[in-house]
């Protein structure tokens, strides 16, 4: 089966195919079909995944796969959360987002500063499927104020794991798929599709 990967993330799209080897499945990203990315309008992960995976489904006409993810700072009341590719701006690059973390952290102690991951994933088989498949993941960790490590994207470099010792960016790509988010949901939605 040929499926479309709505995402132009490169970071994600790395992640997401390699959670994805061993499937019956020929993943090709929405990017290589020219399909443009959808104006993310939902208010919870789920709504924003479902959206970008019937957009990409309707326009590829091939079943698709989306992510939506991002991380919530318990002392920001969860954000940047929804908002977390645009937290800087609607263009704004993971330096920048990064840069405005830390900005709205400076007075918060490192005790305060917990923080997760989240992923939901969606599959729809077509645009109007009335039966999509959604499966979500969460990781646990802590803002610090130095970036380390040069793995992962976007706030890995500052996502602190206290039980590992050290960020996300640190983390081979393997063991990152093992804990993380993403790996969670996807091996929810892997054993789902299996079920189909
Ligand atoms: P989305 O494309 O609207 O789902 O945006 C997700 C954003 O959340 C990304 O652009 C990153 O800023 C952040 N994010 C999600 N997952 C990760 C991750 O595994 N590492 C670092 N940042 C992540």
């Amino acid at each position: 089966m040929r499926v479309v990967l709505a995402s132009g993330n490169a970071g994600k799209l790395r992640e997401l195919n390699a959670l994805l080897t061993g499937l019956d499945l020929q993943l090709v990203s929405q990017v290589e079909l020219g399909i443009p990315a959808v104006e993310e309008t939902g208010t919870t992960f789920e709504g924003n995944a479902l959206l970008k995976a019937r957009h990409a489904a309707g326009a590829a006409r091939l079943p698709a796969i989306a992510d939506d993810s991002g991380i919530e700072v318990d002392a920001l009341n969860g954000a940047p959360g929804l908002y977390s590719a645009r937290y800087a701006g609607p263009d704004a690059d993971d330096a920048a987002n990064n840069a405005k973390l830390l900005r709205a952290l400076q007075d918060v102690p490192e005790a305060a500063r917990t923080a997760r991951y989240r992923c939901v994933l969606a599959f729809v088989r077509y645009a109007d499927d009335p039966y999509p498949l959604l499966a979500q993941g969460s990781w646990e960790g802590r803002i610090i104020d130095s970036p380390r490590g040069s793995g992962g994207f976007g706030y890995d470099p500052y996502f602190w794991l206290p039980q590992r010792g050290c960020t996300a960016a640190e983390l081979e790509a393997g063991e990152k798929d093992h804990l993380s988010h993403r790996g969670q949901a996807m091996r929810r939605l892997r054993a789902a599709l299996e079920r189909l």
